[in-house]
């Protein structure tokens, strides 16, 4: 189940709602997971945060780099301060750079148009109780 494969590289596009940014995030391509922490619920307008992972990825903005706003998460669970990025114009989430762990970006999975099955759950304990169980059948490597 856990062996080591070449690391797999690959690339997002990520839009916001109205379209006026538009970023490339391309790395080490870690999957995606789901957390159920309050942030990510605030952030999201949701019960949780559907989140893709790269490491020691680039972002190239392509427009509207002037529309990127950040937030700096300071209290937060895991105790790591957090870089949201989101449009200034529509409010959308974009991607997240976790200052604790610099090889780390978070992409929203809503942004990126991507619907990586996750293969697993942050802060389950937060977990809205109607939510069912995560399958984890098709985890990549
Ligand atoms: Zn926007
Ligand atoms: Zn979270």
């Amino acid at each position: 189940m856990s062996n080591k494969a070449a690391p797999k590289m690959s690339s997002k596009e990520c839009n916001c709602l109205c379209g006026a940014v538009s970023v490339t995030v391309s790395g080490v391509d870690k999957g995606a997971v789901l957390c159920h922490c309050t942030n990510c619920q605030k952030s999201s307008g949701s019960a949780f945060m559907h989140n893709y992972r790269f490491m020691k990825s680039d972002i190239k903005v392509h427009k509207g780099e002037d529309k990127i706003r950040e937030f700096k998460d300071t209290n937060t669970k895991s105790r790591a301060t957090l870089l949201r990025h989101f449009c200034s114009v529509c409010g959308s989430p974009l991607y997240v750079k976790p200052l604790a762990f610099e090889d780390l970006t978070i992409v929203h999975c809503s942004s990126a148009g991507d619907r990586t099955q996750p293969q697993f759950e942050l802060f389950e304990e937060n977990k809205h109780s109607w939510i069912g169980k995560l399958s984890s059948k098709r985890a990549s490597l």
